[in-house]
């Protein structure tokens, strides 16, 4: 019944590309779209500094989420990196994130001279596991960023807990989780600052942006506007530069592309979960697989469709499971951000960062010299071994999810012990 796999030269069970965030299949962009970008293109000005878009996606973005303040960026690293560049942490000071994140929550930390501290996440969610803070707190810590991994909330409520106790400033990266909810409460309401980014994979695209979400500013002496503009009080009038940072700017074009999008948000971060609550249900009855289990105080975005595979009760590898997949038509990847942690990459496991230095690994001021071993984190570890990963898009439909649960039974069928 279920037939030959498609890897060994079976049929595919998908018939047709599923939709995808690569293109028009997967996305919902037209004509308000179009004709926005017209106007700014006609009104010869595609910098905020003449036009009104950016300013104008700042106030709605701020508004969708409930947020006061609200500074755009050109992505999701550089509205992270003026996160860290407003904190302005002494180089060797510790910020606390998770190592199942993208390698754009960290690169912001390193650029600034300080040290990613990596605490481990909980299995049930792939987030932040908060029973892992306090022993990765020291001296040196002055920030946490917490990631609301694959569109699902993090526990903000602890988190929140630990970070008052032990005054940690806390940096919200809502990249894959916009219009997320804990306990009612938006994502990117709950921290210090949120971070968002509209790269093309995310809920709402720009094609790349990002925009930083406070409430409160200068908490440090810094305005959160002048960390993305060269350190430059333009609202003062004249030239001026109070301390180094880089020009972070999106453009006009990018804000009236992202503009149209912030009515529908809603819908197509609803149309995500409900394809995603029926394959959960499909799932339900198949052995060695499970997917991300959902707390029912939080209302997800489902950025990516993760399942765990119980690696005892089959005869191959993850790698082996997501190949035969892929094989039957279903676009997904072993392991996010990969097949090992952020703290495996070269980037930070060899320190290649400026020059031969090793900084900010190897500086003099900090509390240690920083090596990343093998078992810093084994349930992150272990999360990258057992995740297939799957593309998720709010084009899919009820036949879609259909044939991906075909799909995964066939596998599942074929390589079970
Ligand atoms: C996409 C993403 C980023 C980085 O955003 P870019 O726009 O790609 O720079 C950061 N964190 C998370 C969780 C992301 O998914």
């Amino acid at each position: 019944m279920t037939g030959e796999l498609a890897i060994s030269g079976g049929t595919p069970i998908i018939p047709r590309p599923l939709p995808t965030y690569r293109d028009s299949s997967g996305r919902w962009l037209g004509e308000e779209e179009k004709q926005r970008l017209a106007q700014v293109i006609d009104s010869g000005c595609l910098s905020h500094l003449c036009g009104t878009q950016v300013a104008e996606f700042e106030r709605r973005f701020a508004e969708l989420i409930g947020c006061r303040l609200a500074v755009a960026t050109n992505s999701g690293t550089s509205a992270l990196h003026t996160a860290i560049l407003y904190l302005n942490p002494e180089p060797g000071d510790e910020i606390l994130v998770s190592p199942i994140t993208d390698m754009g929550t960290v690169i912001p930390i390193l650029s600034q001279l300080a040290l990613p501290v990596f605490v481990d996440v909980d299995p049930v969610d792939q987030n932040m596991n908060p029973a892992r803070i306090e022993e990765a707190i020291s001296e040196r810590t002055r920030a946490l960023i917490v990631t609301h991994m694959h569109g699902s909330p993090a526990d903000m409520d602890a988190v929140m807990d630990i970070a008052r106790r032990h005054n940690l400033f806390v940096i919200e990266d809502c990249a894959q989780a916009q219009l997320a909810t804990y306990k009612g409460r938006t994502v990117g309401t709950m921290g210090d600052l949120a971070c968002f980014s509209f790269q093309q994979s995310k809920h709402l695209t720009t094609g790349d942006g990002g925009m930083v979400l406070a409430n409160q500013d200068g908490l440090f002496g810094r305005n959160l506007r002048h960390c993305m503009d060269k350190g430059w009080p333009r609202e003062r009038g004249g030239r001026d530069h109070l301390f180094l940072a880089p020009n972070y700017h999106m453009t006009e074009l990018q804000a009236a592309v992202g503009l149209p999008q912030l009515p529908r948000l809603e819908a197509v971060i609803a149309a995500r979960r409900e394809s995603a609550r029926n394959l959960d249900s499909q799932l339900q009855d198949v052995p060695a697989v499970h997917p991300l289990r959902i707390q029912p105080d939080r209302r997800e975005t489902r950025f990516f469709y993760v399942l765990t595979l119980d690696l005892t009760q089959l005869s191959v590898d993850g790698a082996a499971v997501v190949a035969a997949l892929v094989a039957e038509g279903l676009p997904c990847f072993l392991g996010y951000p990969g097949k090992v942690p952020l703290y495996k990459y070269p980037m930070i496991r060899d320190h290649q960062t400026f020059g031969s230095s090793g900084w900010p690994f190897t500086l003099p001021s900090a509390r240690r010299r920083w090596n990343y071993t093998d078992a810093l984190c084994p349930m992150a570890e272990l999360a990258c071994r057992e995740s297939v990963v799957i593309w998720w898009s709010e084009r899919l439909t009820a036949d879609h999810m259909d044939q991906i649960a075909a799909a995964v039974r066939k596998v599942i069928g074929a390589y079970r012990r």
